[in-house]
């Protein structure tokens, strides 16, 4: 974290990035708000001569009629020009400016990989979707036009001070040198103080999203209370950043009242002295007295407003964090595989936050509508590689090709069109039965929907739940069993009909009756498709066409059951190693 201070300037030049194409709209916002308060500063001017004029002891009507007509016809420009400025609001492009930035963070998160998406806790993207979003634009509107009455209207007063009392000029221009300083430190301080606020309030949204996610599990081991430490530590956290945020942010306010205040007096007691001596008249010090007294509120303001200006830079900073991942790339010419068999050419592929290479070299090839399994230890690859084909994310080294044409090559609408997956957890959306499996194809009808959840041996429980199809998952949500919701999920699958299956340990979790209804359901599933199947059991896959055996990232052996058997290699010793299990098992029945 940087103790720089922003500058004006800066700011002001990602106001202009955070507003995009609004940014023309935004400058003449900012350009109307300038005009507004010189002509304003200038009103404040006119007092010079018009209390002046009244002072005179040869009293002419005409002439402070025309100082006062021109107080008012500058304040009335003044009006104008600020509601022009006003005109860039919230009521219309703060909002557009708003939805815009959410739209593209949207995009991004749909286009980026889920390898980066996954390095953000789910409550953190909800902040930056929400809060950053709203902070970055906060000080567009009426914020920024305090900001600058609190600049400009002293500058101009400043200036027409010379042309009325260079003396009581140089008086006032002797606090900006203590003002400048008292900004700056009052900038650190609350630059600081922003910077912990958004931390800790991005802490407590991710915390507790996690907490709420993880809330059934931990009632089911009743866990509750030992799991919300963290939780509440964010809860305190929030509490004693705002504590010490108030407080860091009131001290300069209360030093630059007083320096108010000390201009106040100090152009009081040398005017005064100066009345005295008969070098100033007592026109010119009541006027600059009310004058000064009307920058007092704008400049205290300045300081508040200047913090707003940190959080504006600090939310669009994780925004821009978000933004600046690079999106997967489609490379032309695009095109679709005529035939569904996979290969993988020399893959080499990290995760983000781990050094170990999770594949090293991985080359294979899979045929067409065959069943190829890939067995292993666990944590040797299995899984990564099934990701890798959905494009989780672009290997570091090698290709990835379905029918001979590099996935890359197709957008990711259309190679997830190709690729249906059972994972070993359902997720299921808060939506009835019946949508939860239309969301395999959400053009299919009711019928089409149906007719997949009878192939995928759904039907029976089904009709036992209280609405049937049309009951809602939330309302049953834990009463259904794996098997229950594993079926749901191969009838999506089925609904999908998509060329390639890809079945991740769909059934390592589920008692034997389940898994017999699971079987059958994924039987129906995988007829005539390319399936890749990743399975603990050796003796579920031993049909297969085709048996990869992957090791530490690698892939050491392949080849059909009884091929694999004859080499006496890794997967003999496993499947031995299984066998003598399961007769360890029989024996003690
Ligand atoms: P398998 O499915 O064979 O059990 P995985 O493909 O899930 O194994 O994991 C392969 C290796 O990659 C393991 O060493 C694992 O620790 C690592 N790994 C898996 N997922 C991640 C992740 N999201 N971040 C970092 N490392 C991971
Ligand atoms: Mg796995």
């Amino acid at each position: 974290m940087t103790n720089k201070v922003t500058s004006l300037w800066d700011s002001y030049v990602i106001s202009l990035r955070i507003a995009a194409d609004k940014k023309g709209k935004l400058t003449q916002s900012f350009l109307g708000y300038i005009l507004s308060f010189i002509f304003q500063g200038l009103a404040y001017a006119m007092f010079y001569p018009l209390l002046r004029s009244m002072f005179k002891e040869s009293f002419i009507l005409n002439e402070i009629l025309f100082w006062l007509s021109s107080v008012f016809i500058l304040s009335i420009i003044s009006m104008i020009c600020k509601w022009y400025a006003l005109d860039f609001s919230y009521a219309n492009d703060l909002a557009d400016v708003a939805h815009n930035l959410r739209l593209k963070l949207g995009e991004k998160i749909k286009k980026m990989p889920l390898q980066q998406l996954n390095q953000y806790r789910t409550g953190e993207l909800n902040s930056i979707l929400s809060q950053n979003v709203d902070e970055s634009v906060l000080h567009m509107g009426v914020v920024a036009g305090m900001a600058f009455e609190a600049l400009v209207i002293p500058l101009v007063i400043i200036l027409t001070t010379f042309f009325v009392d260079i003396k009581m000029a140089f008086a006032i221009i002797i606090v900006l040198p203590f003002s400048y300083p008292i900004y700056i430190w009052s900038r650190k301080l609350t630059k600081k103080e922003k910077e912990d606020n958004l931390t800790a309030h991005s802490d407590l949204e991710a915390d507790t999203v996690e907490y709420l996610q993880g809330l059934p599990v931990l009632r089911s081991i009743n866990q509750v209370g030992e799991n919300s430490a963290q939780l509440q530590e964010s809860i305190t956290n929030v509490r004693e950043v705002q504590k010490r945020g108030v407080f860091g942010s009131l001290i300069p306010l209360a030093v630059m009242n007083t320096l108010i205040e000390f201009i106040f007096l100090t152009i009081l007691s040398f005017g005064t002295f100066w009345i005295l001596q008969g070098s100033f008249s007592l026109a010119a010090l009541i006027s600059l007295l009310i004058i000064v007294n009307r920058i007092n509120e704008p400049l205290v303001n300045f300081l508040g407003i200047a913090s707003v200006l940190d959080t504006m830079e600090l939310g669009f900073k994780k925004i821009e964090g978000l933004l600046n991942i690079k999106s997967l790339k489609v490379d032309q010419p695009k095109a679709m595989p005529e035939n569904f068999g996979i290969s993988f050419k020399n893959v080499d592929f990290n995760y983000l936050n781990n050094e170990k290479k999770a594949l090293k070299e991985v080359t294979f090839a899979i045929p067409s509508e065959a069943m190829t399994a890939i067995v292993g230890p666990s944590g040797s690859g299995k899984t990564t590689i099934t990701k890798l084909i959905m494009r989780y994310d672009d290997p570091s080294i090698g290709e990835i090709e379905i029918g001979g044409i590099n996935i890359k090559n197709m957008s990711q609408d259309e190679l997830m069109s190709l690729i249906s997956v059972v994972f070993q957890d359902v997720y299921l959306f808060d939506d009835t039965i019946l949508n939860n499996i239309r969301m395999g194809n959400p053009k299919a009808s009711d019928e089409e929907a149906k007719e997949a959840a009878r192939k995928a041996n759904c039907h029976e429980f089904v009709s036992r739940l209280p609405r049937g199809y049309n009951t809602k998952a939330g309302e049953i949500g834990g009463s259904l069993s794996g098997g229950e919701r594993q079926r749901i999920s191969i009838a999506r699958a089925i609904l999908k009909d998509s060329p390639i299956v890809i079945l991740d340990e769909p059934t390592s979790a589920l008692d034997t009756q389940s898994e017999v209804a699971v079987q059958k359901a994924l039987d129906e599933l995988i007829q005539n498709r390319t399936v890749i199947v990743i399975a603990h059991r050796l003796s579920t896959i031993s049909h297969a066409e085709n048996i990869l055996v992957v090791a530490k990232g690698e892939v050491i052996e392949s080849g059909t059951h009884d091929e694999l058997l004859k080499k006496e290699g890794k997967y003999f010793s496993m499947y031995g190693a299984q066998q003598r299990l399961k007769l360890w098992n029989l024996n003690r029945e």
